[in-house]
């Protein structure tokens, strides 16, 4: 029988299971897509995370090839936050792509003994007083695997957490922007413009790509559809007057502010962490506000009791961190357009 099965090898997924491993713990890791995902919804790594990641002294290659932010927006607002006054050996925003992030994490799992099964998706569970029966697809067919705790950090849409029958509740999004990663021939020396009109942000990225993300006025209420490249050229004409000489695009997506939070992180003998645990706007960094901080802690005092059964109780309660991020999320779209 395995000792704990993670669904899901996005940041949290990975992180959870390295950090298991240091503590001794055995881990499969069952990653439902054969290849990892080229494309990167987050950008940025908090400075919290950067401590995280320095406190298990693998922050260097992290370092090496993001880029330091030292001043942050809220809200599109043009006033800026400035880092600089924080208490922390990283006062700056890192950029640096998710797939790198998921890349550098997957090398840290991997060196730590993690058992990473790419291909392998979690389609139900049932558990017993003993353990979980999770059902496994693979390309080669469905298997069953039998694990003292099975752990869903497998996003948003979590198989995990329906299978176990725990509620999501929460609001559905009532306000929509869009990203593009494209080539930009004249990037804007100002990260962002915010007017009546909408909001666009530019974000440089490795490789000479730039991010440009925002909404405007005709969009922001209506769920759109990925808009196509010309029409995205549109909308940021719209708003910023230029479309900064625009072409290439890599990946063009959608993204709204429903904002939810699991009823509890646990049942029985599943749990719950990262987005499978809570979803809103990302804006703040998600990742680094509250799935990334969830790992160490409860991998922490999970494994000091290992083989123990966690009590009951333990990791039922949703966290702190989640709870204080949503309305900080909501307030960043808050502000829009009309
Ligand atoms: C546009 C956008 C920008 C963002 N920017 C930032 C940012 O700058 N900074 C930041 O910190 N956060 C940002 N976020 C949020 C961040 O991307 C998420 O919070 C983060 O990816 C959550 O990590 P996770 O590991 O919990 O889930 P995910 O990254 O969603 O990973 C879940 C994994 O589970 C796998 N999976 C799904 N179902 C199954 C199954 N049934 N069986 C097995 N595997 C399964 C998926 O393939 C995936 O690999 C952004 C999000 C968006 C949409």
């Amino acid at each position: 029988m395995e000792q704990v099965v993670i669904a899901g090898a996005g940041p949290v997924g990975l992180w959870l299971a390295a950090e298991l491993r240091l503590y001794g713990v055995e881990v499969t890791v069952l990653e439902s897509r054969a290849e990892p995902d080229p494309h990167s919804r987050a950008l940025t790594l908090h400075p919290r995370t950067l401590e995280l990641l320095a406190c298990r002294g693998v922050a260097e290659p992290f370092l090496a090839e993001g880029l330091p932010i030292p001043s942050g927006h809220f809200a599109a607002l043009s006033s800026r936050l400035d880092f600089s006054g924080l208490d922390t050996p990283f006062p700056f925003t890192l950029a640096l792509p998710q797939a790198r992030t998921e890349e550098l994490l997957a090398e840290h799992a991997l060196a730590a003994g993690v058992r990473l099964l790419r291909g392998h998706r979690v389609t139900g569970l049932t558990q017993d007083g003993d353990a979980v029966t999770v059902d496994v697809e693979t390309p080669h067919g469905t298997h069953q695997l039998r694990t003292a705790y099975l752990v869903g950090c497998d996003g948003t849409r979590s198989r995990v957490r329906t299978a176990a029958g725990i509620e999501f509740p929460g609001t559905d999004a009532t306000v929509w922007a869009w990203m593009a990663d494209v080539v930009l021939d004249e990037p804007p020396h100002q990260r962002s413009v915010s007017n009546e009109h909408g909001a666009v942000m530019v974000f440089p990225l490795p490789g000479g790509v730039h991010r440009v993300v925002g909404n405007d006025a005709v969009s922001v209420r209506h769920r759109p559809d990925v808009p196509d490249f010309e029409e995205l050229r549109a909308r940021v004409r719209r708003v910023a007057g230029t479309d900064f000489g625009m072409h290439d695009p890599t990946w063009i997506s959608v993204f709204g502010n429903a904002t939810r939070q699991a009823a509890r992180y646990r049942e029985g003998r599943v749990l719950l962490a990262g987005d499978a645990a809570h979803m809103h706007f990302p804006s703040g960094g998600p990742v680094s506000t509250s799935g990334s901080r969830t790992p160490p802690t409860s991998a922490g005092s999970w494994s000091r009791r290992w083989p123990e059964p966690l009590p009951p109780h333990c990791s039922t309660a949703t966290t702190p961190n989640a709870t204080r991020s949503a309305p900080n999320c909501c307030a960043a779209p808050a502000r829009r357009p009309d």
